[in-house]
């Protein structure tokens, strides 16, 4: 898209985003997406509280492999000795293969990211 937005920044300078609508205004420059800008602003808030207050949680309860097998192993004690439920022993075991499953892809995915960095100084991203 060649044309540009016909609004001004705060700064004065010429808006230099893409006209979203026949009126020739960007998405945040055109009147008559005011309400839209509003809803979007509070689901982005909402969206992001969301996601620190989840970061908040899981950090208070990342569990290192040693954890899992502490965990697992004082389930299956607890299990046989009959002070938990073998529903729950099964619930904690599904549990810690999907951590250990999500430890793994995130091990992965981090050293991927190191290759990718060091294949790549400058950080451009192709594709
Ligand atoms: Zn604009």
């Amino acid at each position: 898209m060649d044309a540009k937005c016909s609004a001004t920044n705060k700064n004065g300078s010429p808006c230099s985003a893409g006209p979203v609508r026949d009126d020739g205004f960007c998405y945040w420059h055109a009147p008559g997406l005011a309400d839209q800008r509003r809803t979007d602003r509070q689901r982005g808030g909402a969206a992001r509280s969301n996601v620190a207050r989840a970061r908040k949680q899981i950090a208070g309860a990342v569990l290192s492999p040693a954890d899992i097998q502490g965990l697992l192993g004082a389930t299956l004690r607890g299990v046989l000795a009959g002070r938990i439920e073998p529903g729950v022993g099964t619930s904690v075991a599904g549990i810690a293969r999907v951590l250990i499953a999500v430890r793994e892809a995130t091990e992965v995915e981090e050293r991927l990211t190191a290759l990718e960095a060091a294949a790549d100084p400058h950080g451009r991203r192709h594709g």
